[in-house]
């Protein structure tokens, strides 16, 4: 009966649509219930809970945390923590500080070889939003060196390529625990999204489960057939609730909202599980 859609990003990272547009793009696409998960920030939260009344549309609030398991980038999503909570609070601005630093020196790699200036990424930046390679790969296609977001990522922003430079994450699993301490619920984002680089072993999605991992996201375009069945068995055993997914960042990407959803009873466990509750209109 309700259309759950827990996972899209909104200009306050790498989404290309102010929190309320993209609320009001949830009503378009028929949604019942949007979740905001920016990367490294929860800043949006108040806008889209103000449009909750506009738009007839809940809001799940939560976020992507940059975190990583032996080198490995693992996305870890939290639903209805506390947002004053120091230590989460004190890690996610860890990120986006590093993020900065990281992004500007990826910025002066790349300018070596084309024309690309920090002033350029700016140009694709919303004041205070966490930056990605999303931005970067949006700096490349208005200086026309690529054609769109997917094509720089292939090449220029590959983390195998001789651009790339990593930013600070805290460890997976002590992210698990900090989750929960600030009454989270924390889901891993895409664990088996191969193309995007080296992807997390089921020793590490078992620790995280040991440590009060809640849930996987398992319907998600970057995952194949055969990788959602391993998921699935992967959840069964250690107990864990499926999600799925848009993972919508508005123009950026081709992934459409409500493309992937999420289950009326996983939503009512989120929300007996979490610290907040849903934004209703
Ligand atoms: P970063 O967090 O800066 O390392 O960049 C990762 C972000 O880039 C993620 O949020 C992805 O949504 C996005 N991303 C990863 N691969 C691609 C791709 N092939 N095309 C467009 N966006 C991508
Ligand atoms: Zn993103
Ligand atoms: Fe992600
Ligand atoms: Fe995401």
């Amino acid at each position: 009966m309700r259309l759950i859609d827990p996972h899209t990003h909104s200009s306050e990272s790498d989404g290309t649509q102010r929190p309320a547009e993209l609320m009001a793009a949830a009503a378009a696409a028929g949604l019942d219930v949007l979740g905001l998960t920016d990367h490294d920030t929860w800043r949006g939260w108040d806008e889209a809970a103000r449009a909750t009344a506009t738009t007839g549309v809940s809001l799940l609030r939560g976020v992507e945390l940059s975190t990583a398991a032996d080198g490995i980038s693992v996305h870890l999503l939290s639903y209805l923590h506390d947002p004053d909570d120091a230590v989460l609070l004190a890690e996610a601005t860890a990120s986006r500080d590093s993020r900065l630093d990281r992004a500007r020196r990826m910025v002066a790699n790349i300018g070596q070889d084309l024309d690309l200036s920090w002033e350029d990424v700016a140009a694709q930046l919303s004041d205070g939003a966490t930056v990605g390679r999303p931005h970067i790969a949006d700096a490349l296609v208005a200086r026309g060196h690529v054609a769109d977001r997917s094509a720089a990522f292939t090449d220029i922003l590959n983390p195998r390529g001789s651009y790339y430079v990593r930013y600070y994450a805290p460890d997976t699993v002590d992210a698990v625990r900090m989750v929960r301490a600030a009454g989270g619920v924390p889901v891993i984002a895409h664990p088996r999204a191969a193309a995007r680089g080296w992807v997390v072993s089921d020793g590490v999605i078992e620790e995280m489960a040991a440590a009060g991992l809640a849930g996987l996201e398992v319907d998600h375009r970057d995952h194949s057939e055969q990788a959602e069945a391993e998921l699935r068995v992967l959840a069964q055993r250690l107990g864990l609730f499926v999600t799925g997914a848009s993972d919508y960042h508005g123009a950026g990407k081709p992934n459409v909202l409500a493309e992937n959803t999420t289950a009326p009873e996983v939503l009512e466990q989120i929300l007996e599980e979490g610290h907040l509750d849903l934004v209703t209109p």
